[in-house]
This record gives C-alpha cells, structure tokens and sequence, in this order.
C-alpha cells in the first residue's frame, strides 16, 4: 500500500524550488565580508529574507526595473552579489539608480526585494562615508524642511517648467497664497504647531547633523 506523502514532501511538491531556497544559494557561511548577514539582519528584510536567500535569477526584477532599462544597473545582479555579500557593493554607485518603484518586489516569485536590498547597501555607503556625495541634494532639502515645512520650492528645482510656462509659472508663484485662499485650500506651508513637532523630531533624531558631512 502507498502511503500518504509526508508534509516536507508535500511542501517539496507545492514548491519545487523549497530545495534551491534552502541550500542551493544559501551562502550565509561563506559570507566573509559579513555584509549578507548584515542585510539579511535589516529589520526592512524580515518578509524578504527567504526569498533573498532562495533568489532564482530568475532575472524577472531587471525585466521590470525603470533603471535598468535606462542606466548600467540590474537588480538580479544587486541580489545575486548581496548573496555572495560581495563587498564591492559598498562602492558601487549603481544601487543610486533605484528609484524605489517596487516593481522589482513585487513581481520577484521568491519574495524577495531588491529596493530594500539598495536602501540597506546605500544606508551602509552613507555611513562609510563613500556615498555621502549621493545625499549632498538632501542636506538642502532639509535645511529647507526645517526652515518651513516644505523640502524645496518646485520653481527652484524644475527650471524647466519655468522655462516653459514663462511669465504664466512666475505670475502662479507670486500669486499663490491668494489663489490659494481664494480656492479656500489653506497655506502651502504647515501651521506653526506642525513646525514645531516637526522641527522637534529632527532635532531629536539628528537627522541635520548626520547629514551635514555631506555638504563638504
Ligand atoms: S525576480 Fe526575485 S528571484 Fe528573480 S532574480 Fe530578481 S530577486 Fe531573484
Ligand atoms: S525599486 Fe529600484 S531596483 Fe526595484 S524595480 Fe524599482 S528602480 Fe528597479
């Protein structure tokens, strides 16, 4: 008589790569850069860990990835040398690229998520130091936060617009506050109570300062 299948069995059936998730690209022991353990130690990892370390290269991620279509970037690349914890990864300037669409995880098959994977490599370059030059846009970005609320006036960051629209864009951004009120839709700037909420957590959290070797 055939007996009933046991239940690794049955979960080896309902998922043919549970082999490939548990040995094939588990490389934990070989990670002498400790970077994989770091990553995979990423509270941002917890729902991706295993589909990290049972990635297929199956390269569905790069087919859908925004960057990689337009820039030397490839996110089943990002996942195969985060596996190996390749240290290189702390030097490469590739993962600024990501833009953080989540396409790559939400279609990875494994669960995996390289967006996660490039914010924990780009957190890691921060701190070393090699990526500082990637946030420098940010230090005046949030010294403008600080200041009133808002990250940056569009009219300073998209000349292009200006360009465009000429006399129209400059007449929209003098006038504004009264078309705004006109409208009845408020300030563009938050009320003096947000401000000091927000201001209190920058000031707690640090975030001005872990920033400020950015703008040398
Ligand atoms: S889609 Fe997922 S499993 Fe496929 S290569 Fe990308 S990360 Fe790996
Ligand atoms: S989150 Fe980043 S890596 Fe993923 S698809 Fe979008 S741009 Fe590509």
């Amino acid at each position: 008589m055939i007996g009933l299948p046991e239940r690794a069995e049955l979960d080896q059936l309902a998922n043919p790569y549970a082999a490939l998730a548990a040995n094939a690209f588990a490389s934990p022991a070989g990670d002498d850069s400790g970077l994989l353990a770091r990553i995979l130690s990423d509270p941002r990892m917890q729902h991706h860990a295993a589909g990290l370390l049972s990635c297929l290269q199956c390269g569905i991620c790069t087919s859908g990835c925004p960057a990689a279509r337009f820039g030397d970037f490839s996110p089943r690349e990002i996942s195969r040398r985060a596996l190996l914890g390749d240290p290189t990864l702390l030097e490469d300037d590739s993962v600024w690229l990501c833009c953080y669409c989540y396409t790559c995880q939400s279609r990875c098959p494994r669960g995996n998520s390289v967006a996660v994977i490039n914010q924990i490599i780009r957190g890691l370059q921060v701190e070393s130091g090699y990526g500082l030059r990637h946030v420098a846009l940010f230090t005046a970005w949030t010294e403008q936060f600080y200041a009133t609320g808002l990250g940056g006036w569009p009219h300073q960051l998209l000349d292009a617009i200006a360009d465009a629209w000429g006399d129209r864009w400059w007449n929209l951004v003098e006038h504004l506050d009264e078309m705004r009120d006109e409208l009845g839709v408020g300030s563009l700037y938050p009320s003096e109570r947000a401000m000091g909420e927000l201001r209190a957590i920058m000031d707690e959290t640090g975030c001005r300062e872990r920033l400020q070797p950015a703008e040398a």
